[in-house]
């Protein structure tokens, strides 16, 4: 705990974020439920699913109330009492080397002990369903205790977290600043948000007397009562006869008695409570009316990341089935993205029916492995409105509005390349973390795309037949004709395409382990001197995705490592004429190195690819490539 604290110390402000978060995750929950059981709900206050912040400085106290599901005491214990859950030590792993931490907190699920960034000590008060009343309660060190809740308010149903401020925290008692922090961060929660707020209201006054009996309302005052107005008139008066010495105290006294001088007209505190989001869903909005900073804030709501995503797209389904979608693409890979850990079918993308949340954590996810960096909504009405989820993904419906995802993901992928010719030099923000390599500050949109995603899109070309041709589209490669220390050049199929020799009919490509090895490679040497242009593939998913493409809008792909490589047809021609001579002259060698290798090779020829090298070892035309050997030895296919 220490170190998930220390590591966010930078960024207190993200605690309110993860707790209300927490709160609307709960009610989602109690909502999606009543959908089959509206009994759930209860009845009067219990019945509305809100979400009420007060702070109250003379105890140093932040609360934050929610109707939600509510922990039973088997849940408190599992889900506050234990910080080792999975999530927990990837975090600290990453939190070890990230140097901003504010976007790992949600992604790993430790979001609830960010309250300790604030706090010395946490009381959640939880009411669920189907248990008693219980207090959960800790300090930041390693032990809790836990009770059940008989003396104090009973809440209905849900959960209200006590923080304790340190006394470095009570700046967010701060009525201004917890507003401007919920709306900063929480306007696209679902649920009507409250701050408990202080107002001066001019109120009438009916006798000389008023301001005695109403200081007499206030000792009555029921704390919980949660009506919209709590009078609270000014109750320094009762601080005042304790601590006589304070003048401040006695200046206020002054200008109360001035206040009662006036005729029928005094000036109170009222505690109101003040509703700080909107909420229309931002996706049944016209997007012609939603500013890019309104897109870019949800972002950060729905995609638990800070900062701007890299594009999006804002649809509407239309035809069978009907829904309306948001979907992004993020800045940054999602950290467990390429980690290689074993990978569930899971994507980001929250699933609504009629505007509540049913899931997001689909276990039959709504987008394709490969495309699982993509974070979004999608909220149709034609989804049967008590579907179970093992039903959701049976469902034709479902399959109708994954196939329209992949389209529109896709779509947008393309749309980045766009921009690339719109912007003439790619502007990136200067404080862009410097572990980033600097030659991707340079780059063009969809180069930053490709930089961090084009390990997707390759698993796409192998993975989904039917959107291959489009992906194939998308791919980028350094070759023996790009510059390959300028960040922009990169060539795609489509370049190559018009590149080619008039007489070449296959597209050459050659792959290694990284970039200095490939271009290297003898190989290379005669080709590149007749004037081919070969495509680089240095990493390791590339040649099984070359393999599955076979060929590109009808042009093979081929590797210049195996025998039967063969050049265009009129260098062809050229080199045949020459080599006749040369086979028989050198026949003897040939045979004699045969002879000599037995096994190890299945020939020896003589070639007319190699201009300045001896020799090669090339590959059978049926069999892998040196380094497809190399990847599916190491994998051990
Ligand atoms: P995460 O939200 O990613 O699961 P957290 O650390 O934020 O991780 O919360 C841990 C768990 O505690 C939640 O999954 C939820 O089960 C429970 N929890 C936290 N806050 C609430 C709440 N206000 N109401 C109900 N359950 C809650
Ligand atoms: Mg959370």
């Amino acid at each position: 705990m220490d170190i998930i604290i220390n590591s966010l110390y930078s960024n207190k402000d993200v605690f309110l974020r993860e707790l209300i978060s927490n709160a609307s995750d709960a009610l989602d929950k109690i909502r999606f439920l009543a959908l089959s059981n509206s009994k759930l709900l209860g009845e009067g206050d219990q019945a509305k699913l809100e979400i009420r912040v007060r702070a109250n400085k003379e105890a140093g106290t932040l609360e934050i109330r929610d109707t939600g599901l509510g922990m039973t005491r088997e849940d408190l214990i599992k889900n506050l009492g234990t910080i080792a859950k999975s999530g927990t030590n990837a975090f600290l792993k990453k939190a070890a080397e990230a140097k901003d931490t504010s976007n790992l907190i949600g992604q790993f699920g430790v979001g609830f002990y960010s309250a300790y960034l604030v706090a010395d000590k946490v009381t959640v008060t939880s009411k669920h369903n189907d248990d008693k009343q219980y207090v959960w309660e800790s300090g930041a060190e390693q032990t809790f205790t836990i009770f059940e809740d008989t003396d104090g308010e009973q809440l209905g149903r849900g959960t209200r977290l006590t923080l304790h401020m340190k006394d470095d925290g009570e700046d967010y008692l701060d009525e201004k600043k917890l507003e401007n922090l919920i709306k900063k961060y929480s306007q696209f929660i679902d649920f009507p948000i409250y701050l408990e707020t202080t107002e001066e209201v001019e109120v009438e006054v009916k006798d000389d007397d008023a301001k005695e009996s109403e200081t007499d309302d206030e000792t009555e005052a029921d704390p919980k009562k949660e009506t919209e107005v709590e009078s609270e008139v000014e109750s320094e008066d009762e601080k005042s006869g304790e601590e006589t010495d304070d003048d401040d105290i006695k200046v206020e006294d002054g200008d109360a008695k001035d206040a009662r001088d006036e005729p029928k007209k005094t000036t109170e505190t009222q505690k109101v409570w003040t509703r700080l989001n909107e909420n229309k869903p931002i996706w049944t909005r016209d997007p012609n009316e939603i500013t890019k900073e309104e897109y870019d804030a949800f972002y950060e709501t729905v995609g638990k990341m800070p900062g701007a995503p890299l594009a999006h797209t804002h649809f509407k389904g239309e035809g069978d089935v009907e829904f309306k979608s948001i979907l992004y693409i993020p800045s940054k890979p999602p950290l467990e993205l390429y980690s290689g850990e074993q990978q569930e079918e899971k994507d980001a993308i929250k699933l609504y029916v009629r505007r509540v949340l049913v899931t997001d954590n689909f276990e039959n996810a709504l987008l394709p492995r490969y495309l699982a960096f993509i974070v979004g909504i999608v909220d149709s009405d034609d989804i049967p409105i008590n579907v179970s989820r093992e039903m959701l993904q049976e469902s034709k419906i479902m399959n109708v509005i994954k196939r329209k995802l992949v389209r529109k993901a896709l779509e947008m992928i393309k749309g980045i390349m766009k921009k690339d010719d719109e912007e003439p030099e790619a502007e990136e923000e200067s404080d862009e973390s410097s572990d980033e390599k600097t030659n991707e500050k340079k780059a063009k949109p969809y180069i930053q795309f490709w930089n961090k995603f084009g390990k997707s899109i390759k698993l796409g070309v192998i993975e989904d037949s039917a959107n291959r041709a489009r992906l194939a589209k998308l791919l980028r490669f350094r070759t023996s004709k790009t510059d390959n220390k300028d960040p922009n050049d990169w060539a795609s199929l489509d370049q190559y395409m018009e590149r080619m020799k008039e007489d070449q009919d296959q597209i050459y490509y050659h792959s290694g382990a990284d970039l200095e090895s490939v271009k290297d490679s003898p190989f290379l040497e005669k080709l590149i001197k007749k004037g081919y242009e070969v495509l680089y593939l240095t990493q390791a998913i590339d040649e099984h995705m070359i393999t599955q493409l076979l060929d590109y809008e009808g042009t093979k792909f081929m590797s210049i490592s195996k025998d039967n490589f063969k050049f265009g047809e009129k260098d062809q021609k050229e080199e045949k004429e020459k080599n006749k001579a040369l086979k028989k002259m050198y026949k003897p060698l040939t045979k004699f190195l045969k002879k000599k290798l037995g096994d190890k090779v299945s020939k020896v020829r003589l070639s007319n690819r190699l201009s300045d090298t001896v020799c090669v070892l090339a590959s059978d035309q049926y069999g892998y490539s040196a380094r497809m050997e190399i990847i599916m030895r190491a994998q051990a296919f």
